[in-house]
């Protein structure tokens, strides 16, 4: 089975709004098998966002996601990368269709909420980064 790493970002916890995403997440069948709340490191951060390293909003996005307790979960069910970021929805709030989590809870393109690996390599990468193998059930 497929597995994919969650981040609540630091929005989605100050909001409130971890169980409710879990609650979605378990509905749909997708199972927990990490779980924990952290502060990322600058290392971290800049590790799980290599891909953008040079984008001009790169340093904004390492200081959103280290800027307070994040929710980190790893999710592990049928086609669970596809799964979930149909369910997370288009980064950009105003592009996320009602019904998925950025849709119904993202207030802007920095505070989108959530995070969700976008494919099984990526998984396994930022899996790594944040969790060691212990953790994972
Ligand atoms: P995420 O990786 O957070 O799940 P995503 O894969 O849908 O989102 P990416 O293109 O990987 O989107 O961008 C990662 C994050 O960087 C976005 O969630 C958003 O918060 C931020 N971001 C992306 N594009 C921009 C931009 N043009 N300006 C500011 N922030 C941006
Ligand atoms: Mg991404």
């Amino acid at each position: 089975m497929e597995k994919t790493l969650i981040l609540i970002k630091p929005d989605g916890v100050a909001r409130s709004l971890t169980g409710k995403i879990i609650h979605r997440f378990e509905q749909r069948g997708l199972n927990v098998v990490a779980l924990k709340l952290l502060t990322v490191s600058k290392a971290q951060a800049a590790a799980h966002y290599d891909e953008h390293k040079n984008q001009p909003f790169f340093e904004n996005l390492v200081g959103f996601i280290t800027s307070g307790p994040l929710v980190a979960m790893v999710i592990k069910g049928e086609n669970a990368v596809k799964v979930s970021r149909a369910m997370i929805g288009s980064a950009n709030p105003a592009e996320a269709q009602p019904g998925t989590i950025r849709g119904d809870f993202a207030t802007a393109l920095q505070y989108n909420v959530i995070h969700g690996s976008d494919s099984a390599a990526s998984a396994e990468r930022e899996i790594a980064n944040l969790f060691k193998p212990h953790e994972l059930f």
